[in-house]
């Protein structure tokens, strides 16, 4: 049975988002379609939104294997599936053979003259110097955008320098906590566009082929630790659905240090599985064995305990 028949329903809207089987939360579980037949695979087959909180994740395959200590009444479930689905399942098929689109370059240069505010470079002005910020700046091509007054923009630029799109963020410029997230390719409304994310500061792979590679959740954890931890090429996935083969394929035969936050340990560590064979994995239990519960149900990551110690540092300089 091929493991490609099977696919996560394409999102329409809230109505095909459904009640997660485990924790129970509404409009949060999405369920696998089989392509083959057209129809759902079963009622509880498929995945909740909630990585962190719940976690519930049932695929086709572990279903089929183990069907016979299943008890739920089949004849019942809802196997009728909506034809804007089928139709959003045949356009991301075929946009998985078409090439990435780029944004363009004008565009990107722009949000890079730096002559609006922007939050996140000011929120980092209060631990470390001019040279410091414009050096990283440099470095991640970090950009401004005027969709909100002091807005980020964390572009992902691949291995090849070419843009994939942008993710725009306003940070509030005193705590640095993120406050909007909006996307470039989106907001430019551009037309048939084939998103095809990269990891965030992908375009620094070969500054340095003996350096690890430290992979973290947020674009904004990859900067900071970049700053105190030179040692590694700070990457980021953007979410913790990024972290997939598909992503991580450019980084072959490098060393992979992953940086998962407090209480996700277990769920990077799952997903290492599925990532690709080639590259060597190191998983960092760092977070995890310094977070207190607190931190944990907050999900910090290595950049809080990095700003706590620049803070202390601002305080008694
Ligand atoms: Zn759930």
């Amino acid at each position: 049975m091929s493991q490609y028949r099977f696919t996560l329903e394409p999102y329409i809207s809230s109505k095909n988002r459904y009640e997660c089987p485990s924790c129970g939360e509404k409009h949060t579980f999405t369920r696998y379609i089989d392509e083959e037949k057209k129809e759902y695979v079963g009622l509880e087959v498929g995945k909740c939104d909630r990585e962190q909180k719940c976690g519930y994740h049932l695929t086709p395959k572990e279903f089929f294997q183990s069907q016979t200590s299943f008890s739920i009444d089949h004849s019942h479930q809802n196997t009728t599936i909506n034809p804007a689905v089928l139709r959003q399942v045949a356009f991301r098929a075929k946009q998985k053979t078409q090439p990435a689109s780029f944004i363009d370059e004008e565009l990107f240069l722009k949000s890079l003259e730096g002559s609006h505010p922007n939050n996140f470079l000011i929120f980092l002005e209060s631990f470390i110097g001019n040279a410091a910020i414009a050096e990283v700046m440099g470095k991640y091509k970090i950009g401004t955008s005027k969709k909100w007054k002091g807005a980020t923009v964390f572009w992902q630029t691949d291995e090849q320098n070419k843009v994939r799109t942008g993710k725009m963020m306003l940070y509030n410029r005193l705590t640095g906590k993120k406050k909007k997230v909006n996307w470039v390719h989106s907001v430019l409304k551009l037309q048939d566009f084939n998103l095809k994310q990269c990891l965030f500061g992908l375009h620094l792979l070969n500054s340095d082929k003996q350096k690890a590679i430290a992979i973290v959740e947020s674009e904004k954890t990859a900067v900071i630790a970049s700053i105190a931890y030179p040692q590694f090429i700070w990457m980021a996935t953007g979410g913790l659905m990024n972290l997939k083969a598909s992503m991580l394929k450019p980084l072959a035969n490098r060393e992979v240090i992953l940086f998962p936050d407090a209480g996700c340990h277990g769920t990077w560590n799952e997903k290492v599985a599925d990532l690709p064979p080639n590259i060597k994995y190191f998983i960092s239990d760092l977070v995890e064995k310094k977070a207190t519960a607190d931190q944990k149900q907050e999900g910090w990551d290595i950049a809080d305990y990095i700003l706590r110690i620049w803070r202390v540092r601002t305080i008694y300089a």
